[in-house]
């Protein structure tokens, strides 16, 4: 009989064949603007989620510290069992009022929100009308589901709409459209206020995952719901970008849907609570976002990003346009964004190449994020580090 690990070793090298080897950074200090990798180099960070910069904020560390002495370390049980402190109920609270919605459950993660929504909400005479550049979180929780399933071209409102009918002439009861609030590989928005009217016109609820916007987009940071005027019927985030950046997620929506969730979503149902420390850090994380403090590091999120689109762009990268502060650097090909990837290292700035299959094959790219921790001396020597790796990896 062949060896099972060598055929497991021979599909891993075909990964590395076609140059789509992933490897990790290891870092040796805190989530920032500047970091310590554990080879002992330093490099400026391009690549983090941190948008506001809360990663290492002293308020959400004492936070943390005093739950942990106050409530303990962890829980040992899942919520319904014994493992709900008043922390879970005043967190699912602070979110629903942050986001606008009656309720919110909480998760692990916001991977496993997205994978508890689909399989309990929609059943087999159901439909739900997915995005196609939806995150892999929402297709994995959409395949969980019996319902009809329908794929629409990113962003397309007429392919939306042709959905939307489709759904409905298939006599589909229930229908659910489910979109990223902001497209994490291109740094663009869905167009939630047609999508809204769309889903209106259709009898269709609208799920919004604003992983990439809660905490920093929309007033007070409360979304793209907000952002666009609309109200999302169903939205989820996550405490592991914005707010924060430790870990868990959230459904937020009608009360009916939350209370579903917590009967019959299974990734609630049969995994552990979130642990005291990360749930008052996400309190206090929420404090923080809404409050002044947020308002000027979302100022100085934003500023940076502007500055960096026309740094970058005055110094001829092409660049995907846009307003948030994920700012893609498109390459082409995963050979080059590695090659460009290398040299930025070695000129001290992290940001890894995004290629297949995180990506279409051919649009590999950079895809840099903005930080309010940002200072303008980060920004100004990156962008050096830019322009001097492009000629080192062929690119001028
Ligand atoms: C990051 C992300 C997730 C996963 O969030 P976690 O809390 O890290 O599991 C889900 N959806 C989108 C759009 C994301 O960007």
């Amino acid at each position: 009989m062949p060896d099972p690990l060598e055929t497991v070793r021979d599909r891993l090298e075909a990964i590395r064949a076609e140059g789509l080897w992933k490897d990790e950074a290891v870092l040796a200090s805190p989530q920032g603007p500047r970091l310590r990798l554990a080879s002992g180099r330093a490099a400026i960070n391009l690549s983090s989620n941190d948008y506001l910069g809360l990663a290492d904020h002293p308020a959400l560390k004492a936070a943390a510290r005093e739950a942990m002495e106050e409530r303990g370390w962890g829980l040992a049980s899942v919520r319904f069992i014994c493992g709900t402190q008043d922390l879970h109920k005043a967190l699912e609270a602070r979110v629903a009022a942050y986001v606008g919605t009656e309720d919110a459950i909480l998760f692990a993660a916001c991977f496993d929100a997205n994978g508890a929504l689909f399989e309990p909400l929609l059943g087999e005479g159901d439909a739900v009308v997915s995005d196609a550049l939806n995150h892999a979180s929402i297709i994995d929780g959409i395949r969980l589901s019996k319902a009809r399933r329908l794929r629409f071209a990113n962003a397309d409102l007429d392919a939306l709409e042709s959905r939307l009918r489709e759904a409905r002439e298939g006599g589909a009861e229930l229908v659910l459209v489910a979109t990223d609030g902001v497209f994490s590989m291109d740094g663009l928005f869905a167009p939630l206020r047609e999508m809204r009217a769309l889903c209106d016109r259709w009898g269709a609820l609208l799920m919004v995952d604003d992983c990439h916007a809660t905490g920093l987009v929309g007033p007070e940071g409360r979304g793209t719901g907000p952002r666009a005027g609309v109200r999302p019927d169903i939205v989820t985030g996550t405490f592991g970008k914005a707010l924060g950046g430790a870990l868990g997620g959230f459904v937020a929506g009608p009360r009916a849907v939350v209370d579903l969730l917590r009967q019959r979503g299974r990734p609630y149902l049969f995994s552990n609570a979130l642990p005291p420390a990360v749930t008052a850090a996400a309190l206090a994380a929420i404090d923080l976002a809404e409050g002044p403090e947020g308002e000027a590091r979302r100022a100085r999120l934003h500023a940076n990003a502007r500055r960096w689109r026309e740094g970058l762009s005055a110094a001829g990268f092409e660049l995907i346009p846009g307003e948030h502060p994920i700012v893609p650097v498109m390459l082409g090909e995963a050979g080059t964004a590695q090659a460009m990837a290398r040299a930025l290292m070695d000129r001290g700035v992290l940001a890894p190449g995004f290629f297949f299959p995180v990506v279409p094959r051919g649009a590999a790219r950079i895809r840099t994020q903005m930080s309010a921790a940002h200072s303008e001396a980060d920004l100004a020597e990156a962008l050096a580090a830019f322009e001097s790796a492009a000629q080192e990896a062929g690119l001028r």
